[in-house]
């Protein structure tokens, strides 16, 4: 007697949803120069690298303290809030970002957001079973806010310095969407140490606002994948249970706390290396004759036909920077991160040597 069942044909074991999405691939062949990821190019901080090396084998056999972890109450001190529990952690900002589309939406609900910025929202919208609907940058930059609310989307997602534009979002534009939306509102503040304004420390008196930052951008910290939501503590508990328990391994908790507590002037500095970076990096590109965007991240986009074959050419001469074509109402363009001035001198090298040859 036959006892197999008759199989699900294999094509049909995934979500239907899925068949049409493309995993985010960063592209990782060796060069000599990082500029496509926005990380920071000076380093980890040295507190970091110190209490990686005074980790014991308890940070491996132990689980770590999550959710009641010590990291909460100094990220907490850091962004100003003093409280705990208007902090949850994440395995980077992007788990943050994941879970907090299927906390706070149904599938099939509206997911809004300004266009271009960081297109992991669209993704993890979409992976969540959410409709992504992306509302065209307006000319001056701005967010366009009567476009955002018409949506009346369940999530909004705003990236304040945009992701990849570098451009800010003005307080005004965020307060209305607060005041006149009906779902939560996200301001991803990946960028918020190299920018001149942050809703994290206000996030938790707000009622429908969660404030996403990371330790991946300024504090160097990008392979440790911290990152943290804050908020009411009554949103965190719904980006909690979307998360389940440890989400940040033992090991990167005790680096960040490390680096609170000893490392927070290395940050400093870094940022005003960047900020001079990124100053110094657009004169060079307008010297040029180039447009680039007004920025406050620690990187500069550069709009330019063809980016994806300038791109890959530097690519050739150990120089990695982003290329993105047909963005809405900007089209092509490199975002180049900043870093050292002898990496910023290897790129521009680089970027005249490509455009030269073509
Ligand atoms: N948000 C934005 C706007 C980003 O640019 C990035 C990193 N590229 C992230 C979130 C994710 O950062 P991480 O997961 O490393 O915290």
């Amino acid at each position: 007697m036959n006892t197999m069942k008759t199989s699900t044909p294999i094509d049909r074991l995934p979500r239907e949803t899925y068949a049409t999405l493309r995993p985010y691939v960063p592209i990782m062949t060796p060069v000599d120069v990082e500029l496509s990821e926005n990380t920071n190019q000076w380093g980890a901080p040295p507190a970091a690298v110190e209490a990686l090396r005074a980790c014991d084998a308890s940070a491996l056999f132990n689980y770590p303290s999550q959710p009641i972890s010590p990291l909460l109450a100094q990220l907490a001190e850091y962004v100003g809030t003093d409280d705990p529990a208007t902090i949850v952690l994440g395995c980077g900002s992007d788990d943050i970002l994941d879970c907090s589309m299927r906390a706070f939406a149904e599938p099939g609900d509206t997911l809004a957001y300004s266009d271009p910025t960081f297109s992991m929202s669209e993704y993890f919208g979409r992976t969540n079973g959410l409709t992504p609907v992306g509302v065209p940058v307006l000319p001056d930059w701005n967010v366009d806010v009567d476009g955002l609310l018409a949506t009346n989307a369940r999530i909004i997602y705003l990236c304040a310095p945009n992701n990849p534009t570098g451009t800010p979002i003005p307080e005004a534009s965020v307060r209305r969407l607060l005041d006149e939306s009906e779902g939560i509102v996200i301001v991803d503040e990946a960028y918020a140490e190299f920018a001149n304004s942050s809703w994290a420390k206000r996030a938790p008196s707000e009622e429908r606002l969660v404030v996403f930052r990371t330790m991946s951008k300024a504090f160097g910290l990008g392979g440790l994948r911290i990152g943290y939501a804050v908020g009411r503590p009554e949103l965190l508990l719904e980006i909690n249970k979307a998360s389940g328990p440890f989400k940040v391994n033992a090991i990167a908790e005790r680096v960040a706390i490390a680096t609170l507590k000893n490392g927070l002037p290395w940050v400093q500095a870094r940022v005003k290396d960047a900020q001079a970076a990124r100053a110094s990096l657009r004169e060079s590109l307008i010297a040029r004759g180039f447009d680039p965007l007004p920025t406050e991240a620690n990187y500069v986009m550069l709009p330019l036909p063809n980016a994806q074959a300038v791109a890959t050419k530097m690519r050739e001469k150990g120089i990695a920077v982003r290329a993105f074509t047909g963005l809405a109402v900007i089209g092509d363009a490199l975002r180049i991160t900043v870093g050292p001035e002898h990496m910023m001198q290897r790129c521009l090298s680089a970027l005249d040597a490509v455009l030269e040859e073509s």
